[in-house]
């Protein structure tokens, strides 16, 4: 027998891990007792998979039952697992102190002095639920529902709760994620109509991380694997952080910008793209909603010339830089100022032609690629230099780095300065724009959107979302979208595939 055989897993982990007990044998593992060294005694265990839930990345687990005692003796990492593949951080197994520690609450306490007496009293289950169902219920019949709030950590779940507190009609399902992934969330959400990016970086050939990832960042155990994965099969890395991390240490390009200015960063690189014609033409022509970005420049311009003659007829000073049609209008109206008024409306007429006539003459992908060079033009490496404080050459460098990716760009970007600083969901947004400029969306080695990735059971009934509170959450899906989705999943109301 080879020594692949010997230890190679034949499960998802696809990896040589002899420690591994093939699953077929999962019901009945016996292993030499550590704790009775030097004598060998053999334990039998049943294993029985699990999800360890110390942070959301909800790693799989095996739980080591004695057979004899029926206690969980210890955990493992589940190689079926798809996502982290038998491997585990050290939380994972450290999972027992959950099982056995004995500060944990078993039953539910209810205040039995002052707040901050430390005095509670063990109260029963009916007790609580009736407790708490009650002052519920008589906030909801009284018409207190913005009274009710459901704080959670993680929900672990996908839209249970939030279905039934919006069947109760309350908005109040808070979580973390105000100060955490809120921001990062809006910056995709911007750009694809759903908030969570699922890099493919294990087959990319560039990878762009702003955040710790390899040991503090969001998904970090599956992402470090990926990352490694990657780079191992020769991906460059980049990483952006304002501190020497653990994923800063793995990196080909290593940059820490004031926080904040990594959006002039990501601009600069996209400028670079833009001005060079470097960026993937035929995606952005058909899943950029350029046609409805050059209608409503077109009507913003309309309209800014309807204000300037406005202005300018009721004799008001134009502003520095505005040109103005000139008149003679005097302020009383007499007869002279009758026909003018006419000739100005005439003189509208035809210029609102000959406006919609270079309109339509505009409305092509060409007109909008220029527009795109003007209105990222500004964004120059000096400029990404000036905000950042990192060298416009090693910027020059990223950039043609970036530029060699092609639709393998995997970036990801979650929490960190899209939650410490203001308007950090650009940084996301900026960030997900080299990716939607390189086609890089939804590629092998590219970034998905991760409902993509994963299953999500739709209920068949969905309340609809409570008019309360949570007005912009409830007018999100109303936002207009620079971008829609390939493979013809049209996620918005917007525009679907120009094939
Ligand atoms: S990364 Fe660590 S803590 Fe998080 S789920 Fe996986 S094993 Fe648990």
């Amino acid at each position: 027998m080879s020594r692949n055989e010997e230890t190679f897993y034949p499960g998802p982990s696809r990896i040589h891990l002899a420690a591994f007990p093939p699953k077929e044998r999962w019901d009945d593992w016996t292993e030499l007792d550590s704790q009775a060294w030097p004598r060998r005694k053999e334990r039998r265990y049943q294993l029985v998979p699990t999800t360890c839930f110390n942070c959301e990345s909800a790693c799989g687990l095996l739980a080591y039952i004695d057979k004899e005692t029926n206690q969980i003796q210890k955990f493992e990492g589940n190689p079926e697992n798809p996502g982290s593949r038998g491997r585990n951080c050290a939380k994972g197994p450290a999972t027992l102190n959950q099982i056995t520690d004995p500060d944990r609450i078993l039953y539910p306490l209810k205040r039995a002095g002052k707040r901050g007496e430390g005095k509670w009293e063990r109260v029963g289950w009916d007790e609580v639920l009736d407790d708490i169902a009650s002052r519920i219920r008589k906030a909801i019949v009284e018409d207190r529902r913005d009274e009710i709030m459901y704080h959670v950590g993680r929900p672990g779940e996908d839209g249970f709760t939030e279905r039934i507190l919006a069947a109760w009609g309350v908005d109040g399902h808070n979580s973390h994620t105000n100060i955490c992934s809120s921001g990062a969330r809006e910056g995709y959400q911007l750009w694809m109509g759903l908030d969570r990016p699922s890099p493919d970086h294990a087959n990319a050939k560039v990878i762009l991380l702003i955040s710790a990832h390899l040991e503090s960042g969001h998904y970090f155990n599956p992402h470090a694997q990926r990352v490694m994965d990657g780079k191992a099969s020769g991906a460059k890395l980049i990483v952006f952080d304002t501190r020497l991390s653990n994923t800063a240490t793995h990196a080909d390009y290593f940059i820490a910008p004031y926080p904040g200015s990594e959006a002039a960063i990501l601009l600069a690189i996209a400028n670079y793209l833009i001005q060079n014609g470097l960026y993937n033409r035929e995606f952005v022509r058909r899943w950029w909603n350029w046609e409805e970005y050059l209608e409503q420049r077109s009507e913003v311009g309309d309209q800014r010339s309807e204000d300037k003659r406005d202005v300018s007829v009721s004799g008001q000073e134009p502003r520095s830089g505005e040109i103005f049609i000139e008149t003679e209008l005097t302020n009383e109206r007499d007869s002279k100022g009758l026909a003018e008024s006419i000739n100005m409306s005439r003189l509208r007429r035809e210029e609102n032609a000959t406006t919609s006539q270079n309109n339509e003459q505009q409305q092509t992908f060409e007109a909008f690629e220029r527009s795109l060079k003007e209105l990222y033009g500004s964004y120059t490496f000096e400029f990404a230099a000036k905000e950042s404080g990192v060298d416009a050459k090693t910027i020059e460098e990223i950039a043609k780095l970036v530029a060699t990716a092609g639709t393998k760009l995997s970036s990801h970007n979650w929490r960190s300065v899209t939650s410490g600083v203001s308007h950090g969901w650009s940084v996301a947004r900026a960030l997900f724009m080299l990716n939607a400029l390189l086609g890089a969306v939804a590629t092998e080695g590219g970034v998905f959107p991760n409902a993509w990735n994963k299953f999500v059971p739709k209920p068949i009934h969905t309340p609809p979302h409570p008019k309360m509170w949570g007005e912009k959450t409830a007018n999100s899906t109303s936002i207009s979208r620079a971008f829609t989705t390939p493979c013809g999943r049209t996620l918005t109301a917007s525009h679907g595939s120009k094939r």
